[in-house]
Parts: structure tokens; sequence; C-alpha cells
């Protein structure tokens, strides 16, 4: 049975997509059956795995809001061991139709249960908001991963994130919990970095995953070639990091 995970956090560039599309892939470098969710209609994530969005029949958005079943709309990558369900512009839309939905917020959740017996693990991409498909996202996972950028107002919106978490605690999903604050784009020459990394420890002690990742310019440059950075760079210093944040992840079964 899958454990899902979700990647939020409603500021955008945090490294949210950044963390799915490589954590997915280490995750299954390391043997475990993954599938990534894509739930941002830039799509960041699908094409993270070189998914041509043209050629993209059915995708997470006809899941939401037509009802396929899920099956219908996860493909492979190129990729052993990891599956997507691609996003598409389209899903802007779903924002808005799903309103009137009934169980709207539980329309990845139900989708998601089909298929968790086929996978080890399931990332959830989420959207820069706090919108219906983050609150899908969150009421679908078992965790919430939440990437922190070491830079300035990195706190901000932290709260108003962890508020949200407790609102689908007490209303959706009681079973949520908080799988691990990551530190990313940590540029250890600066004193702001230091001091951000330090506040966040403060703030979630152990909560914070002994991985950081620092800011590297391989792991910016892969998504611009359709691969996860262990297969643009295996040797790089985003690899490495990705990698033993997937030995992290997979420690804290
Ligand atoms: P989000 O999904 O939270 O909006 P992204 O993962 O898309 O954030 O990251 C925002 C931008 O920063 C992207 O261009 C990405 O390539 C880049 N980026 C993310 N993490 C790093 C890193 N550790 N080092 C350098 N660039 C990064
Ligand atoms: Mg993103």
């Amino acid at each position: 049975m899958a454990k899902t995970i979700a990647i939020a956090n409603q500021k955008g560039g945090v490294g949210k997509t950044t963390t799915s599309v490589n954590l997915s892939a280490c995750l299954a470098a390391e043997k475990k059956k993954v599938l990534l969710v894509d739930v941002d209609p830039q799509g960041n994530a699908t094409s993270g795995y070189g998914v041509d969005k043209s050629k993209i029949g059915q995708s997470i958005y006809n899941v939401l809001v037509d009802g396929l079943p899920i099956k219908e709309a996860i493909q492979k990558t190129n990729f052993e061991n990891l599956h997507i369900l691609p996003a598409t512009i389209e899903l802007a839309g779903a924002e808005v139709e799903l309103v009137s939905a009934i169980s709207r917020e539980t329309k990845l959740k139900r989708a998601i249960d089909q298929i968790k017996e086929n996978y080890d693990y399931v990332i959830i991409d989420c959207p820069p908001s706090l919108g219906l498909l983050t609150l899908n996202s969150l009421t679908a996972a078992d965790s919430v991963l939440m990437p922190i950028q070491c830079e300035f107002y990195a706190l901000e919106g932290v709260s108003q994130l962890m508020n949200t978490v407790k609102l689908v605690q007490q209303n959706l999903n009681s079973d949520l919990t908080l799988e691990g604050v990551l530190l990313t784009m940590y540029d250890s020459r600066t004193k702001l970095s230091m001091q951000v990394a330090e506040e966040v420890k403060n703030h979630f002690q152990e909560r914070v995953y002994q991985t950081v990742i620092p800011r590297n310019v391989r792991l910016s440059e892969a998504p611009s070639y359709g691969q996860p950075i262990i297969e643009y760079d295996p040797k790089s210093k985003g690899a490495e990091v990705y990698r033993a944040l997937a030995k992290e992840v997979i420690a804290n079964e």
C-alpha cells in the first residue's frame, strides 16, 4: 500500500516541483514503485520527465472533472519504476469547475485509492496556492513534505499552510501528518541562508530533514532536458542530496 506524500507550500519558486521530480526519481532508483501526480496546471513536473504536453490524451484534469478512471490517465516514463499522472494547462479550469461538484475535496483521494496498492509511494506536486487543488492533494495525502527556500521571507506563509493542514486534519483527513520540512536553495556563502536555516530548525526542530538542498545550477538545468538530476548529471551535488533525501524518506517509513 503506497504512502502518499504531498509536496506543498503555497509560495511559488521554493522547490516543490524540483523536489517532486527528483525525490520520485531517487525513490524509484531505490527500487520503490512510484507514481508522481502533477497537480499544478503549469505541468512542470510533467515536462520535467520529458512528457510532451501536446501529446497528452487524458490527464489529471479528466480524472478530477470527468471521473475518468485514474489508470487510463497514468503514463509510463523513461524511468524504471516511475509512472506519472500528467497535468496540462486545462487543469487551471478544474479549480472553478469543481466548485459545485459533490465531495469536491475528495476527488483526488478517491482516484488514488483505486491504484494505491500498485505503488510504494505516491508523490503529489502541489500548485502554488491553497485552493481546491491543494485541498484535494492534502486530503489524498498521508503526509505533507514542505520545502522552504532559504531566502528572505522564507517563513512567510508557513503558518498559513500549517493552518490549512490543521483544517484538513479536522474536516477532511484526520490521518494527515507532517512528513518533514526541507531546506532548499541553501547558499552556505550567505549569512541569510544560515539565519533562515536556523530559524526553521528552531521552529520545526527534528521535523527538518538532515539533508539540505543547496543551490545547484545542474538542478535548474535538468528540467529543460526532461530529465531528473540523477539522469542528467548523476555525479552532481544536486543528485547526491536528492539521493540522500530519498534515503531519509525511506528511513522515515
Ligand atoms: P516551485 O515548484 O515551488 O514553484 P521549482 O521547483 O519550480 O519551485 O523551482 C523554482 C525555480 O528554481 C526553477 O527554475 C528551478 O529549476 C529552480 N531551482 C529549484 N531548486 C533549485 C536548487 N536547489 N538550485 C538551483 N535552482 C533551483
Ligand atoms: Mg511547481
